[in-house]
């Protein structure tokens, strides 16, 4: 019989485990559930992507439909709505303060902005050569 210990790394945000430490750590960084994590999407180079008090409070109460809008960063809303959603006590959550980030907009989200950004990168290679 061979039996092997080994250690496993928790992150202090959400459930996930891992083996890896370095792996653990980087995911830690990016999770959804840290408030401060950072954002390997928007990486906050430009306060545009980051979701704007007014454009927070909207969708948080359901006055906007939970999508980007004006170049705001999915990643950042994603974090945003769950660490919205974790904070909640179980009797709000029956009401109304739930907020749903659906998948498939989540998605459709992130396809519009990998192609503004490719877009970007294209005008500017562009403007290199003219
Ligand atoms: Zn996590
Ligand atoms: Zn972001």
């Amino acid at each position: 019989m061979r039996t092997k210990k080994v250690t496993r790394h928790y992150c202090d945000h959400c459930s996930k485990g891992m083996f890896k430490k370095d792996a653990m750590e980087r995911h830690e960084a990016v999770c959804y559930r840290n408030r401060d994590r950072k954002c390997h999407r928007c990486q906050f180079e430009d306060p545009q992507y980051s979701i704007s008090p007014e454009r927070r409070k909207a969708i948080l109460e359901g006055d906007e439909k939970c999508q980007t809008k004006w170049g705001e960063c999915p990643d950042c809303l994603m974090a945003m709505v769950i660490q919205h959603n974790t904070s909640l006590t179980p009797d709000i959550r029956i009401w109304d303060g739930w907020v749903q980030y659906d998948k498939d907009q989540f998605n459709a989200d992130r396809d519009a902005w990998d192609a503004e950004i490719r877009d970007m990168r294209n005008e500017a290679s562009k403007w290199r050569y003219m």
